[in-house]
């Protein structure tokens, strides 16, 4: 793996690749520019080793072709407002306009080009196309964790073009340097909670995980899955009929591997689905007919903390209940506090997922995990094992 922190890239015309990808109102005005000062410090280093910066990015999931709502336009204004720096601007992302503006570049000059999403060749993964956007550097920095799981051109085909400069940014080292602890060999017990509202999705994760993890904490609405395809009662309980069957592979897997499987042993459980409805507290799988279960209860917040406190290395993805409704985040929360105070012990915790940050974001807890992944889907598909496009030739 290569590193940008490693080399000094004066004078070189530097693509990078980041994931810019932030959240917007109607009106375009960003509303959470977390994704860019994620990567303050490998523009900052590029600028100070005096490259010419050429960012690239996407935004959304425009269709291949220029679309207003879609620009990058407010995104180049906010990174200028960060980096107390100008920020140069393209319309497009090939032709003269953007090679003259690149040739007219100096030393320490950043850029961003229009959202590469504009270019079906993006998304195509296309060859062709990748090759333009290299003629525009000499060499290749990828940042954008976030998008690493994608076959597109920028992200996927680039570093084969820059056989021997390319590297990985700040952020995108972090990424793969601490999931990669948790494929590897960490320290034991380790413990994995998952949770959200479907398996589907996970599955890989959870085949990926069961020979590696001590414990399995199976949380939120994908736990009734299992409790389904075991025997429980789920009531009206959010679970898919159509993988009955790989739950009870999976449980079966857990078993072979010793893994200590826990699902919530008590549960909250809602006849309306609404933050007021009227609740009461039931067996984890003896849910009536015509409830749902909203949140795991105090006995399994018990449960998982005492399981989590002896862990030494912790991994959480997934809300442990619909913590959308304050009344029903007391699993989540509890699940989340549990594992700051083992990370505070000593244990190395890692959490994602778009809705868990959100979670730990509402509790003021983000610096209280050992690290928290900014890659949602990225992230999942990492941890299942597979080979991502993006890098597969970062090596
Ligand atoms: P993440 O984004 O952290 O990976 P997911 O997207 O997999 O998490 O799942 C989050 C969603 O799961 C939340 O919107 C939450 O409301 C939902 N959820 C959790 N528990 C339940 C449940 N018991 N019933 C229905 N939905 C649930
Ligand atoms: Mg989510």
């Amino acid at each position: 793996m290569k590193h940008i922190k490693d080399v000094n890239l004066k004078g070189k015309r530097v693509l990078l690749r980041v994931d810019f990808n932030v959240p917007t109102d109607e009106n375009g005005n960003i509303t959470d520019d977390t994704r860019i000062r994620k990567s303050v410090p490998t523009m900052q280093k590029l600028i100070n080793d005096g490259a010419k910066t050429i960012i690239m990015s996407h935004l959304g999931r425009p269709k291949g072709e220029f679309d207003a709502k879609y620009s990058l336009k407010n995104v180049a204004k906010r990174i200028s407002e960060i980096l107390g720096k100008e920020v140069l601007f393209t319309q497009s992302l090939l032709g003269e306009e953007v090679t003259n503006m690149v040739n007219n570049m100096k030393e320490g000059d950043i850029m961003l080009l229009e959202n590469i999403r504009f270019y079906k060749g993006e998304t195509d993964g296309d060859m062709a196309f990748a090759k333009e956007l290299a003629k525009l550097g000499d060499a290749y920095v990828n940042n954008a964790f976030g998008t690493v799981h994608r076959n597109h051109a920028s992200v996927a085909l680039l570093a084969e073009l820059f056989p021997n400069d390319h590297y990985f940014g700040f952020l995108m080292e972090r990424e793969v340097e601490n999931l990669s602890y948790l494929l590897g060999n960490p320290e034991r017990p380790f413990t994995a909670i998952i949770g959200g509202s479907k398996i589907s999705g996970k599955i890989d994760v959870l085949e990926n995980l069961i020979p590696k993890v001590d414990n399995m904490i199976i949380g939120g609405g994908m736990r009734y899955t299992f409790t389904k395809a075991l025997g429980g009662k789920i009531g009206n309980s959010i679970h898919e009929d159509d993988k009955l069957d790989v739950a009870l592979d999976l449980v079966d897997k857990m078993k072979k591997n010793n893994v200590n499987l826990y699902l919530p042993i008590d549960c909250m459980v809602i006849k309306e689905f609404r933050n007021d409805a009227e609740s009461m507290l039931v067996p984890g799988d003896q849910i009536p007919d015509g409830w749902e279960a909203v949140d795991c209860g105090p006995k399994s917040i018990e449960l998982f903390r005492e399981v989590i406190l002896k862990s030494k290395t912790i991994l959480w993805n997934g809300p442990m209940g619909v913590f959308e409704m304050p009344n029903f985040a007391k699993g989540t929360f509890g699940v989340a506090e549990a594992v700051a105070e083992a990370t505070k012990n000593g244990a190395f915790s890692v959490a994602g997922g778009g809705d868990s940050i959100s979670a730990l974001q509402q509790l003021d807890m983000m610096d209280k995990m050992s690290f928290v992944s900014t890659g949602g889907g990225a992230m999942l598909e990492f941890l299942s094992g597979i080979e991502l496009p993006g890098l597969k030739h970062m090596k």
